[in-house]
Order: structure tokens, then C-alpha cells, then sequence
């Protein structure tokens, strides 16, 4: 059932058995599955359906630097849906080694390892549709017919990680109609979960208090509260939520909202291939069932051990966008539609320096040139991506000279002083905003110029081409744009030492009785994979987990 927080009486107590704080992929995933398992839940959601600019601007907060990463109420959505109303929706799973303990990655080490998540993702697979849960590429697609680069093997550098892509869908959308008619669900929309009051002796969750804007207040009681909120907002909940814990519920050892990553990514170098073009399949693979696919370059586990470096994947990519002397009038075009693209997708277009007039009349000059491919671009996009239920991911483009840069996406080593905490600013209830701190180590840059380097020297020795990078931009190639917008991960990582940690392996609050996080802020580390399918894995190892409670004599009741 759906429900407006507008219509429930000021100063009644709300009952529940479950009570999920959050309506995107992390609260819907847990909410069906729980019901699933007759269990029934309630679901409280600040947004309504569709953004709007009085919740949105609840996300509202400061940076520390604006440099490094975008205001907080950008790149997530305070709506029924989530940020799965925007998502891009690339999935793959974790690698196994992401679990473990890399003496080299201070603080690596999950409490769980791949096994204990590896059941969930064909689930997790299906409720992000995206396709079989398949993700060697080799298994998934021939590699004679669909090889990365034709002839081009090697023991480090591997092409066989396959990434898949979801619709994307939309879980609000996708799943409204389920959560409405579903009898033991109940979700409650414009319910802004404000407080987690602590029980007197500071054990367990007593009551939620939740906040409409209209004014009203009331409290949420049930036996298990999760959190749902996404990475930044449930450092914040459990921060701001301080009348028994001073510190913020969880944060007795001061590290809530600490480990803060995301990924570093950029487009970096540029491969000339000395192959027929013919020999590089570098866009997208079509599975059976219509889903989009990708190989991607990665090193393999052996490799990163030997070098001690952390995980990363590398697409081939066009060149850089705002440098017209790529000559590809598509891109031109692009480059100055910019402005007209939303905030999360223009941004790595916008970013960097303003291009001088000589740049606008060299990006016109392309469009000149290339109008049959900008027409024909314009209709596959219409065709494929806007008007499509299934939406090609990207653009792509047919390489007209045999130049490629490599586009990265790598894990951000965990780092105590990258962090999510409040600030002096309040939002309309009156709860503190937050501050965002986010930072990269030295490590975090070395570890990607190590990686590179064994793709260039593989690349050499398997006659691919020419891989050059300019080792002194590395870094400032990397951090050009800051963060990588949407993934917020780390804020509450699980751990079996209460001191380095805010979450147990299954996910709960250190010290609550009653307490859970949904969502990446669990994650200890990043892994090169992008967070969505893993941390709807885990929302649903967590129904199971919830579900054996309720089930046990002496759980929580
Ligand atoms: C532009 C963009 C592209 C992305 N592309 C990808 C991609 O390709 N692949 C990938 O894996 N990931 C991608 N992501 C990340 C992905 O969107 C997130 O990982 C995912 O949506 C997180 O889901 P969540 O449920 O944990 O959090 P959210 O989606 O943030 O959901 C949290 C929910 O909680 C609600 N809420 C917040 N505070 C409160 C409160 N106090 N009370 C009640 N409700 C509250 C919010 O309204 C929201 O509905 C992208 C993100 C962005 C922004």
C-alpha cells in the first residue's frame, strides 16, 4: 500500500515489524524481499513521486573542496526511486579479492567474503534487469567473433570482465505497482525520518521521529529499523541523531561518516593501434535478451597482488571531448550542446578550463564536416536511447582514426580522513547539514600509474599499439573532475572491530540491538565495479538475515 505521511495524525505512534528508512534501490530491494518472506514492512520516503526542489534542497550541505567534489544535493535524488531515477545503470559484481585482507590496502578486509554475497547477485542480476547474471565475457559472448582487440592476449592484462547494463531501470517506477499491492508493505511517501531516539541505556532504537513538511511530526515504533538513506545521508542520521549518544548513534569510536570513497576515474593516454580498426571491438555487445554488454580491460588478481596496486578497469574510449583536434563532429556537437545536458552528465563536459574561441571555431568546424554522422548519431540516439524502454548506455563511436583513450574507473583506497560530517548549516526541520570532506591519497594515483604502465608494456609486447600517458598529469587528469559523482560508499563500513569500524557483518549498527544500514555505506572498500548490484545483494542478504531473526524464538520480538 501507498500512503502519504500528510494523512497520518500528528502525535500518533506508528507500528511496524520492519521499519525501512529509504525508498531507492537499497529500501525497495530489502522491502520485497522481506515480504517475500511474510514479514511486514513499513517504508518511509521523503520524496514523493518526481523530483522536487523543496526535498531536494533537504540534500542541501557544504565541501569542503568545491574542487573535489560537487554539492552534496547534486548527484542524488531525494525521491520515491531514489538515485535510481538517474542512475546510469552499469552493473558488474565485486571481484573476489575485493573482500580480502591486501596488506598493501591498509584497512582492506571484509568480515564477510564473496561467498556470503555471491548467492545474492543472480537476484540482485534480476531486480536490476540486467539480463543473466553472466559477467566473464568470455562465457557470455564467443571471443573469436567478439574479442576486445582480435589476437591481443595476456596473463595480467584481461579482457574477459564483462559489465552489463540495467534498463536503467527505475525502481520506483519499475516497482510502484508491486509495492502498492503488496499486503505486508506499507510505503509511506513525504515521511522524513528526522531522529533515531535510543532506548534510555543507549542499546537499541526506542522510536524513529519523522517530520512532514506541512509541520507535522510523529514517531515510527517496529522491532527492526534499517537504514536505506544512501552513503551521505546515513552518516548524517546517525550523527545528528545525538539526545542519548552525544556523538551520534554508533559513533562511540568516532567513525561514522569516516573511510568516505567513491572512485577515481578519468579518460587518460591515448592508444594508437597498429591493427586493422576491424580487429577492435570496443562498443557494445547485444546479449540474446537485448542487454547491453561491455568488455573492459582489467588486470588480474595475480598482477594486482605483485604490485600491490588496487582494482581497476579501463574502457577504450574517444578521445577527450573538449579537444576539437579529435576531428569527430559527433563529440563537437556534444561539447557545445553541454549546457543544455543535465548537472550529472554534463559535468565531466563542463568541468576544466573554458575553451578558447579558437577551440569553439575548430568544435564548429567539425560540425560542419560531420553533419551526415551528427544526423545519423541524432537518429540512433532518438531511436535507441530516448524513445527505447531498454536504453543504449552510451555514446560510442565508430573510430575514424586508430586512436583510443583509455576511460578509468578505479577503487579509491579506504582513507580515515575522507569523511562525511555536519556543519553548522540546518535544513528546514531543523537537522544539521552535512559537510563533505572528500579525499584521495598519494596511493590512489601511484596505483593507477602502475597499472597503466603494465598495459602499456602489454600492449607493446601483444602488438596492439602504442599506449602513452603523460606520468606528471596523472594526477591532476584524475582529480580534473573530483569525486565520481554518484557513488558514496564506506560512510558506515562493517567490521569486526568496533573501533574501526559502525556496522557488523550483518550489516548492524555496532551497540544497537536493532539497528541496520542498507546500502554502500557498508561497503570497507570500493572495488573498481560500480556499487548498485553489490549493495542490492546485500540488501537482500540482509532480508534473509532480518527474516531468520523473526523467525527465531528470542529474536527481537
Ligand atoms: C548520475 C548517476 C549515475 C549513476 N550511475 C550508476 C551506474 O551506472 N551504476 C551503478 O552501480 N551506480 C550508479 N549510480 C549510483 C546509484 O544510483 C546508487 O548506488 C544507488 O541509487 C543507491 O541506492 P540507495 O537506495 O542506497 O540510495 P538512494 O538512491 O540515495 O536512495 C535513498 C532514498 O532515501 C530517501 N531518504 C533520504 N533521506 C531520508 C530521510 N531522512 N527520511 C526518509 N527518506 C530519506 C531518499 O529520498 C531516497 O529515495 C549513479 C548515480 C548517479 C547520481
Amino acid at each position: 500500500m501507498l500512503i502519504d505521511a500528510e494523512q497520518w495524525p500528528a502525535g500518533l505512534v506508528k507500528q511496524a515489524e520492519v521499519c525501512v528508512v529509504g525508498a531507492g534501490a537499497a529500501g525497495i530491494s530489502l522491502a520485497l524481499s522481506l515480504a517475500t518472506a511474510g514479514i511486514s514492512v513499513l517504508v518511509l520516503e521523503s520524496g514523493g513521486f518526481g523530483g522536487d526542489r523543496r526535498r531536494q534542497a533537504l540534500y542541501r550541505g557544504q565541501v569542503a573542496d568545491e574542487r573535489l567534489h560537487s554539492p552534496p544535493d547534486k548527484y542524488r535524488q531525494r525521491c520515491f526511486g531514489g538515485s535510481t531515477t538517474i542512475w546510469g545503470g552499469r552493473c558488474m559484481p565485486f571481484d573476489p579479492w575485493d573482500f580480502e585482507t591486501r596488506d598493501w590496502a591498509p584497512d582492506s578486509g571484509w568480515p564477510i567474503g564473496y561467498a556470503d554475497v555471491a548467492s545474492y547477485y543472480p537476484a540482485a542480476n534480476a531486480m536490476v534487469e540486467a539480463g543473466a547474471c553472466v559477467y566473464d565475457a568470455d562465457a557470455a559472448f564467443d571471443p573469436s567473433e567478439e574479442a576486445l582487440i582480435r589476437g591481443f592476449a595476456s596473463d595480467s592484462v584481461l579482457t574477459s570482465s564483462l559489465e552489463r547494463f540495467s534498463c536503467p531501470t527505475d525502481f520506483g517506477k519499475r516497482y510502484r505497482r508491486r509495492l502498492a499491492s503488496e499486503a505486508n508493505i506499507e510505503v509511506m511517501l513525504n515521511a522524513n525520518c528526522l531522529d533515531i531516539a535510543l532506548s534510555t541505556d543507549g542499546g537499541s532504537v526506542a522510536s524513529l521521529a519523522v517530520g512532514v513538511l506541512s509541520g507535522k511530526i510523529f514517531a515510527v515504533k517496529a522491532r527492526y529499523y534499517v537504514l536505506g538513506v544512501g552513503g551521505i545521508e546515513t552518516a548524517r542520521l546517525l550523527l545528528a541523531s545525538n539526545s542519548v549518544c552525544r556523538a551520534g548513534v554508533g559513533n562511540d569510536y568516532d567513525q561514522v561518516g569516516r573511510y568516505y570513497m567513491t572512485h577515481l576515474g578519468g579518460v587518460i593516454g591515448e592508444l594508437t593501434i597498429q591493427r586493422p580498426l576491424r580487429d577492435v571491438r570496443h562498443g557494445y555487445l547485444i546479449a540474446a535478451d537485448g542487454v547491453y554488454c561491455r568488455r573492459r580491460l582489467s588486470l588480474s588478481a595475480d598482477a594486482q597482488r605483485r604490485l600491490g596496486v588496487g582494482n581497476m578497469l579501463a574502457r577504450l574510449h574517444f578521445p577527450p571531448i573538449a579537444d576539437p583536434k579529435h576531428g569527430l563532429g559527433v563529440l563537437s556537437a556534444l561539447f557545445l550542446a553541454r549546457r543544455l545536458i543535465s548537472y550529472e552528465y554534463a559535468y565531466r563536459l563542463r568541468g576544466g578550463a573554458e575553451p578558447g574561441w579558437r577551440d569553439y571555431a575548430a568544435h564548429a568546424r567539425n560540425v560542419a564536416v560531420d553533419a551526415l554522422d551528427i544526423t545519423q548519431f541524432g537518429w540512433h540516439w532518438l531511436t535507441r536511447r530516448t524513445l527505447a524502454e531498454r536504453k543504449y548506455p552510451s555514446v560510442v563511436l565508430r573510430n575514424k582514426q586508430n586512436r583510443f583513450s583509455l576511460d578509468v574507473h578505479s577503487e579509491q583506497f579506504p582513507n580515515p580522513n575522507s569523511r562525511i560530517s555536519l556543519c553548522g548549516e540546518r535544513d528546514e526541520f531543523g537537522m544539521p547539514r552535512v559537510l563533505v570532506d572528500w579525499r584521495y591519497l598519494p596511493e590512489d594515483i601511484e596505483s593507477v600509474r602502475r597499472t597503466l604502465r603494465v598495459f602499456a608494456a602489454e600492449f607493446a609486447r601483444g602488438g596492439v599499439g602504442v599506449y602513452r600517458f603523460e606520468e606528471d598529469e596523472l594526477e591532476a587528469e584524475l582529480t580534473r573532475f573530483g569525486a565520481y559523482g554518484g557513488h558514496h560508499i564506506g560512510t558506515a563500513r562493517m567490521g569486526d572491530n568496533v573501533k574501526k569500524s559502525v556496522t557488523d557483518k550483518n550489516c548492524r549498527v555496532h551497540g544497537q540491538s536493532n539497528l541496520y544500514v542498507a546500502g554502500s555505506a557498508v561497503f570497507p572498500t570500493s572495488s573498481q565495479a560500480n556499487p548498485t548490484l553489490t549493495l542490492v545483494a546485500l540488501s537482500l542478504r540482509l532480508a534473509a538475515h532480518l527474516a531468520e531473526l523473526l523467525k527465531t524464538p528470542g529474536g527481537l520480538r
